[in-house]
């Protein structure tokens, strides 16, 4: 090849080789909105619900990384829009204890430098997410429970609300059914956030009601740093929703973090190997996870006929989505 043709094909080359450089993915975030059995309810129109506001948490948490905002940032404000949408277990449209009240557990955490706080069994704190960032920030702590974690938040300025404010008919009736008909309990509607922003930090955030039914004091997964909510900018961030008490036991969130550090699998690999291997043969009612790593993949595993889901990518790529 004579020196012009030579640098002919080398312009050429870089050319076709930049549109798959700019396609690089500099951030990328997946949230959830619970896991469970598609009941009989699920109409296409509740389904059309479910996306839009799905979509619309999505898109707030975009925004943040599309300006170079920080990925607690986004999982915090992601969460803290399902929190106030009465579709979801979480903040407005929590599920309700066995004694009819509502107890709420968050947790987010910081993966650059392992840095968490999380709050759990709380009555009276409008938006949990905030207040667990308000203990990784403002304390040497890491989780409060109850009255103590409720005065905090007081102390710190958070909104305190009444215990029927997160009541919606949908639940009461739910609660009515599981108490009087002995309804199995649905783990459905958690809601969850993981983000890694443009510096490459990855972070994590859920909240949740708990599951319908439960005993008061009862706490689940999400506030267990590990099982529920993991962040680490070693390997990734997840955020799982499901029978919470196999979630811990399996010390989840932090398994996928060691098979990908220890055993060198992809994040798909971790993510589908603790869903199907470790939490399915324990029975339970099933759930599922979301999860990017440091390099932007995004995984979203269920072993349910749903899980309300939705994630982006710097690149452009996104989905939403409610069933399988
Ligand atoms: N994992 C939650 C809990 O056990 C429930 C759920 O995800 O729906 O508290």
């Amino acid at each position: 090849m004579n020196k012009s043709l030579f640098n002919l094909s080398l312009i050429i080359g870089l050319m076709i080789s930049l549109p798959i450089q700019a396609q690089e993915v500099t951030w990328s975030i997946a949230l959830h909105g619970g896991a469970g059995g598609v009941s009989a309810n699920l109409t296409p129109e509740r389904i059309a619900e479910y996306e839009l506001h799905l979509t619309e948490a999505l898109n707030i948490g975009k925004e943040i990384l599309n300006n170079g905002g920080r990925s607690l940032d986004a999982v915090e404000s992601v969460v803290r829009y399902l929190e106030d949408c009465p579709l979801f277990n979480a903040g407005k449209g929590a599920v309700l204890t066995a004694d009819g009240k509502h107890e709420l557990d968050a947790a987010i955490m910081d993966g650059s430098n392992l840095m968490a706080g999380a709050i759990a069994g709380v009555t009276d704190i409008k938006n949990p997410i905030s207040t667990a960032r308000m203990v990784m920030e403002k304390t040497p702590h890491l989780l409060l429970i109850g009255t103590g974690a409720s005065a905090f938040a007081k102390e710190n300025g958070a909104e305190i609300v009444e215990n029927e404010y997160f009541s919606t008919p949908a639940r009461l009736e739910q609660s009515i059914r599981i108490r009087v008909q002995q309804e199995q309990a649905s783990p459905i509607g958690t809601v969850g956030c993981v983000a890694l922003d443009t510096f490459g930090n990855l972070s994590a955030a859920t909240s949740t009601g708990g599951m319908g039914g439960k005993m008061w004091g009862r706490v689940g997964d999400v506030p267990i740093i590990g099982a529920g909510t993991y962040a680490n900018n070693q390997t990734m961030a997840i955020s799982g929703t499901g029978h919470g008490e196999l979630w811990i036991r399996q010390v989840l969130g932090f398994q996928v973090h060691a098979l990908m550090l220890y055993k060198g699998l992809s994040l798909q690999e971790a993510a589908d190997e603790v869903i199907f291997d470790k939490i399915a043969p324990m029975g339970g009612s099933g759930g599922g996870i979301v999860c990017v790593d440091k390099e932007g993949n995004v995984a979203l595993v269920f072993n349910t006929g749903m899980m309300h889901r939705a994630w982006a990518k710097s690149n452009g790529e996104w989905g939403v989505g409610v069933i399988e």
